[in-house]
């Protein structure tokens, strides 16, 4: 009965997503047809060229809903756990986002207690939640910062990750609402990074926590069984 019940909560959830989705590329294919229309139309007076940068930036904000909404609708039926070690793994994501932090001036400090944090895990959903999480944590920086990021053992049992950063932080009200699929703050943010990464986490059997105090910063906390 309870299996019943999750499936059926999973496809109310699926559903409500996938309204969402029909409702957020709706928008950007309004604007598409609007151009494209201005774009067929005689004389254009030389915008030609305006029109087509904002039908391709429309292109590109529904392809990257649709990349993202699948990630999250994606069947969970292939597990692919290995033991991982998540801070290498921390380590080699971090990487990808090094040229976005340097350009935004901000700098990431890391510390871990120690480097045996191997976790039962499938390796690329996790990197997806490192991805999101500092994502985010650099975007709330826009003039620069500090983001900490702390590896520890818990107990033995548990390993946990914080990424805290010195950013805009968050408002109670809209605390509340993070991780509402399509709640975003930003002008060109989705709203889904959280969805996902609570969602990845959880199924992980993991905790995600976000806490956090507007104009001092935000934390995420990340627990996952060893
Ligand atoms: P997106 O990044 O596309 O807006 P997310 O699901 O990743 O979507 O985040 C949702 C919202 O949560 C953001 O728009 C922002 O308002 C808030 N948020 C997330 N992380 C942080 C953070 N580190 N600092 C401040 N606000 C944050
Ligand atoms: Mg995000």
């Amino acid at each position: 009965v309870e299996d019943y019940i999750r499936n059926y909560e999973k496809l109310t959830v699926l559903g409500e997503l996938a309204a969402g989705v029909a409702h957020e590329i709706r928008n950007p294919l309004t604007s598409i047809k609007g151009f494209f229309k201005l774009l067929t139309e005689e004389d254009s007076g030389g915008k030609d060229k305006k029109y087509q940068n904002v039908i391709m930036d429309e292109l590109s904000r529904i392809e990257q809903i649709v990349n993202e909404f699948m990630a999250l609708a994606r069947p969970q039926a292939i597990h692919l756990k290995e033991s991982i070690n998540i801070v290498q793994l921390l380590k080699d994501t971090m990487i990808l986002l090094n040229p976005e932090a340097s350009l935004r001036n901000v700098d990431i400090d890391l510390q871990f207690d120690s480097d045996a944090a191997q976790i039962e895990c499938e390796k690329n959903q996790i990197k997806q939640v490192f991805i999101n999480v500092m994502k985010n944590a650099i975007e709330a920086m826009p003039e620069g910062g500090r983001l900490k990021i702390r590896g520890e053992s818990i107990e033995g049992f548990y390993y946990r990750l914080t990424f805290e950063d010195n950013g805009t932080g968050i408002d109670e009200k809209r605390l509340e609402k993070l991780g509402t699929p399509f709640f975003t703050t930003k002008e060109k943010g989705i709203g889904l990074g959280l969805t996902i990464s609570n969602k990845i986490i959880t199924e992980h059997n993991g905790e995600f926590k976000m806490e956090s105090e507007l104009g001092i910063g935000t934390k995420v906390i990340i627990r996952l069984k060893k």
